[in-house]
């Protein structure tokens, strides 16, 4: 199966704030043991981020590229494997293709997977966006964590239910579910 995650809230710690340097890149340890069992398991794991703080010059790309030079080298030394890293860099008023809750970071990751469609695929976030883009890919299903944004999602979704959709308190919780069935 193939494993879509957000970035922020869900591998690495969220508050809200803008993330803008490799110091502030602060990984859930539970997170990154999960995504090396899925790897392990014979899993696939991307990611798919929306960073605007490039577009509002917070960081830059060479930037953003040395917190995921961290999260790889960190899920190598538990033996696993981020297989590809796909981010959005616009400013939400830019109405690029890419940014979440819109599909182009999903379809990036599919055609770079070489695969026909997303229907062996979960996407897994914690705000609405990334569960609205990863059904509106074709997912299979998607997972809501309650680390980040999540709990407030998961009070948004009680007002709002979403099919497909299952929450988890967060992602290693999710993984044991998905290595268990
Ligand atoms: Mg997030
Ligand atoms: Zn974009």
């Amino acid at each position: 199966m193939l494993v879509i995650l957000d970035r922020d809230g869900v591998i690495n710690r969220y508050s809200g704030e803008y993330i803008c340097s490799v110091e502030e890149w602060l990984p859930i340890a539970s997170s990154i043991e999960a995504i090396a069992r899925l790897t392990q398991a014979g899993h696939t794991v991307a990611v798919a981020t929306n960073q605007s703080g490039i577009a509002r010059g917070y960081y830059d790309h060479l930037i953003l590229e040395q917190m995921h030079a961290q999260l790889h080298r960190l899920v190598q030394a538990l033996g696993g494997k981020v297989d590809c890293i796909a981010y959005c860099p616009h400013h939400p008023d830019e109405d690029c293709q890419c940014r979440k809750p819109r599909t182009g970071l999903l379809e990036d990751i599919r055609q770079q997977l070489g695969l026909k469609d997303l229907s062996e695929a979960v996407m897994v976030g914690d705000s609405l966006k990334d569960l609205e883009a990863g059904l509106a890919a074709g997912c299979k299903s998607a997972a809501l964590v309650r680390t980040g944004n999540g709990k407030e999602t998961e009070r948004y979704l009680r007002q709002h239910p979403l099919a497909r959709v299952s929450v988890w308190n967060n992602l290693a919780a999710f993984v044991d579910h998905l290595l268990s069935q």
